[in-house]
């Protein structure tokens, strides 16, 4: 409260997880909140995440997890060490949401989807008396009020920003919000796609045989990292969990390539020995000691910078180290999140906007990307909580618009 006793107002502008974790902690601390949502309600990027499954956070240590943000490392580990994986599944408990570990650390409350978790959550902001005003397109930020498209103008003592990426523009996060904060001169990396599949120029011949077949337990590379896991090959390239961690390493490369290791379990030595008395049928054989799945055969087969094979020696090569050359991401409208945003030079470690004084951002609007596994909403929660908590302490050291 203000020394007036009047409370101080905080306005959330974009109801997505890091606007939601930011106007909930915001209420809980006291003071008035208002939740403006574009869409006719929020939550719908959350809602889509969770149709198979909410991969709510990850269950592994503090250092890596911390390593999987881009950005300043620094900055990460304050955010996750104010926030952490733990918080995250205790707040889900407390809103009747027990947490279970699944494979590869990923976290999920129980029951798996997102639409009953995001209904007590709401609940819950209604119980803090946070007013959620839906259809409420935000088009214009002045000092202290911010403008809508219905006319509105809402005034404000802190507001927190947290518009989401530019990634599946239906769900309301379309990035147009780089128009609202170019009078500002904030400077904004620009969005590129992450977590996202990549083309590839498959011969036409050869997608009857790979169309939506898996190459389990592969290994995928680049020159600086490697990621296990299953890939997807689709009509227009690769799909699946290596391509998406390997995302930041391709796109800076010129040529971007793929490498797959087709069976990580054995050595170059072991498949060589197991391939070295074939004399023909180089392709058939490999499937049937190497026990190679139809989808990694047709590689070997009808990739044309592959092949002839005139030697055991040659395909034991291309199992273990396949180049696959990429033409690029797909479009980022398709992509599970985005890298660019509002640049950190521009943060201060409140998050927020330094030529902004008030003005906090939160969510995948910064600019910061990580790998699916639960590190996106892990990532949101804990920038929303840090904004909003700069937000508060922001107030405090104001004088009220309501006075
Ligand atoms: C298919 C898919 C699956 C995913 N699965 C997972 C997963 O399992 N685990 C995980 O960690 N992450 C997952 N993610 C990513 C995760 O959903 C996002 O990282 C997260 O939703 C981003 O949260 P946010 O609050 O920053 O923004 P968003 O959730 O994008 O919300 C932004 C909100 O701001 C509103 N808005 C935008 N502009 C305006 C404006 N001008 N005025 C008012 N409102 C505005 C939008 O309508 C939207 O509601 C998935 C994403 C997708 C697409």
């Amino acid at each position: 409260m203000s020394q007036a006793g009047k409370k101080k107002m905080i306005v959330v502008a974009g109801g997505g997880p890091a606007g939601l974790r930011a106007a909930e902690v915001a209420a809980e601390s006291g003071a008035a909140v208002v939740l403006l949502e574009g869409k006719r309600y929020v939550g719908r990027k959350l809602l889509v995440a969770g149709k198979s499954g909410l991969n709510l956070t990850n269950d592994e240590a503090f250092e890596s997890f911390v390593a999987k943000y881009s950005g300043p490392a620094d900055r990460w580990r304050k955010l996750i060490g104010e926030f952490s994986n733990n918080d995250l599944r205790k707040w889900a408990a407390g809103l009747g949401f027990e947490t279970f570990v699944s494979s590869g650390g990923k976290v999920f409350p129980q029951p798996m989807k997102a639409a009953p978790l995001l209904r007590a959550w709401i609940k819950r902001l209604r119980d803090l008396e946070v007013d959620l005003r839906f259809n409420s397109r935000v088009v214009r930020i002045d000092e202290r009020l911010v403008h809508l498209l219905n006319g509105d103008s809402i005034p404000f003592d802190a507001l927190i920003l947290a518009f989401g990426g530019a990634s599946w523009p239906s769900t309301g996060s379309d990035g147009s919000w780089a128009d609202l904060l170019a009078p500002h001169q904030v400077a904004l990396t620009p969005f590129e796609p992450a977590n996202c599949g990549w083309e590839v120029d498959w011969p036409e011949s050869m997608i009857p045989d790979i169309e939506g077949k898996p190459l389990k337990n592969i290994v995928g590379s680049t020159p600086w990292h490697s990621c296990p896991g299953e890939i997807t090959l689709t009509k227009y390239g690769i799909e699946g969990g290596p391509i998406y961690h390997l995302g930041p390493d391709l796109r800076k490369m010129e040529d971007p390539v793929i490498t797959l290791d087709l069976k990580p379990t054995l050595s170059l030595d072991e498949v060589e020995s197991r391939m070295s008395a074939v004399k023909k049928n180089y392709v058939r054989e490999a499937k049937r000691r190497l026990k190679l799945c139809d989808a990694a055969t047709a590689l070997l087969k009808k990739l044309p910078q592959l092949g002839p094979w005139s030697n055991g020696g040659s395909i034991a090569g291309a199992i273990k180290a396949l180049p696959i050359p990429l033409k690029g991401p797909r479009p980022i409208a398709e992509a599970i999140s985005t890298a660019g945003g509002v640049a950190w030079s521009e943060l201060d470690d409140s998050l927020m906007v330094s030529r902004l004084p008030g003005v906090f951002v939160a969510g995948e609007m910064i600019d910061w990307e990580a790998p699916t596994g639960g590190y996106l909403l892990q990532g949101c929660f804990a920038t929303g909580e840090r904004a909003a908590k700069g937000a508060i302490k922001f107030t405090e050291s104001r004088t009220s618009i309501t006075n």
